[in-house]
């Protein structure tokens, strides 16, 4: 049978958008501005952090966080061995050092015991991901790390705008937050991110290293009446959100907990009707909300380039989320890592797929993607077992 295609991701932008564009476009501004400010405004409301700033992409905003931070050559930032290359680049980028730590087997979560072992004299920073949209318990990362206070906890939030734990969003117990707001998340500008914190003496130097280190003042000199000299006194990079992207951001926002209801139950239509193949899916928490960036399997790691091969026929789309970071090669080749220096998260990456997950997910479009792993996949594990 000859069947359209099965997305792996879809948007939900639409043409109205562009009206927001069009009015950038009437202004003198195009990069960081009013529309910019509206919406950092609105991520202090969601989040109920004190301040919010919009970045160009997650990368860049973690590397400037990093930077006003003052971590560079000689220290060492904890990293989960699974989750995307950008979470571990950015340490590299500043001349520091990644120190990798597996994951829990059943949450595919940091390992909060696995990263207290791994502090050392040298450590700055910790990189919590809230991987596929569960929250690490950052509440309880930061109580056992009372007595060294000097190392800062930012959250990647990539995966997790929506997400909860206990009752608490992201950025309330930790340094800061950074989120993503690339092409394919769950809130997208294409490209673009943010970071929020309650810390204002950080998000000081933050506005700085956002901006290639200029004082706070210049950011916003075009506006001044008459002209003032800046200064640069610490080094930054240029990770500002231009107004033209921050525009698309709004009604996205708003909408983003309805979005997320709709997530929710195609997450669920998938949950009840795999459950009876043999495939690993990651635990759920019960003390959370889940933000339900993706949905993943896991299929034995021998046979996991053959179903994706298999889903590539059958035109269903479909993607990795993620290969452990350790055993990539540039890593692998730099630190030595062998698959058994992380096993779980070597395992998890050796084996895992994202299936087809957005809101509007037609239950059409799902129940293929469900016949071909119940009448095609399972018995192709089965019979290899
Ligand atoms: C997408 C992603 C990033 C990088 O986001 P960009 O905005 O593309 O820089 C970082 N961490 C995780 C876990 C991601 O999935």
């Amino acid at each position: 049978m000859n069947h359209g295609k099965v997305e792996f991701y879809r948007h939900r932008l639409t043409p109205e958008d562009a009206n927001g564009i069009a009015d950038v476009l009437g202004t003198l501004f195009l990069t960081s501005g009013t529309v910019g400010k509206a919406v950092e405004a609105d991520l202090c409301r969601y989040f109920g952090t004190s301040h919010a700033t919009l970045v160009n992409s997650w990368t860049n905003g973690a590397h400037a966080a990093l930077l006003a931070l003052g971590i560079g050559p000689g220290d060492e930032v904890i990293v989960p061995a699974m989750t995307f290359v950008a979470s571990a680049n950015i340490v590299e980028h500043v001349g520091a050092k990644p120190v990798f730590v597996d994951v829990e087997p059943d949450t595919l979560l940091m390992s909060i015991k696995a990263a207290l072992a791994a502090v050392t004299p040298r450590t700055k920073a910790i990189i919590p991901v809230h991987l596929y949209g569960q929250m690490v318990d950052i509440k309880a990362l930061k109580a056992a790390l009372a007595d060294r206070p000097d190392i800062a906890i930012l959250e990647d939030c990539a995966h997790c705008f929506e997400g909860e734990l206990d009752g608490d969003k992201p950025g309330r117990h930790s340094t800061a937050a950074i989120f993503s707001f690339y092409a394919t998340k769950n809130v997208t500008c294409g490209e673009g991110g943010a970071l929020i914190t309650n810390d204002a003496a950080f998000h000081g130097k933050f506005l700085q290293t956002r901006l290639h280190g200029m004082s706070a003042e210049a950011v916003d000199r075009y506006r001044q009446a008459t002209y003032r000299h800046w200064d640069m006194a610490i080094l930054g990079t240029k990770a500002n959100l231009p107004d033209l992207l921050a525009a698309l951001l709004p009604r996205q926002i708003a909408t983003v907990d309805e979005m997320l209801r709709l997530r929710h139950a195609v997450a669920a239509r998938y949950e009840a009707a795999l459950a009876d193949l043999p495939l690993r899916l990651p635990r759920n928490l019960d003390n959370g909300r889940h933000a339900r960036h993706l949905f993943v399997i896991h299929v034995p790691p021998a046979l996991r380039d053959d179903v994706l091969t298999l889903l590539g026929q059958e035109q269903i789309g479909c993607a990795v989320n993620f290969r452990s970071v350790p055993t990539l090669t540039y890593y692998r080749e730099k630190y030595g890592y062998t698959a058994d220096s992380f096993p779980v998260s070597y395992d998890w990456g050796a084996g895992v797929i994202s299936l087809p997950f957005y809101p509007t997910l037609g239950t059409e479009d799902q129940d293929r993607v469900i016949a071909v792993l119940r009448d095609k996949v399972a018995p192709l594990i089965a019979a290899k077992a």
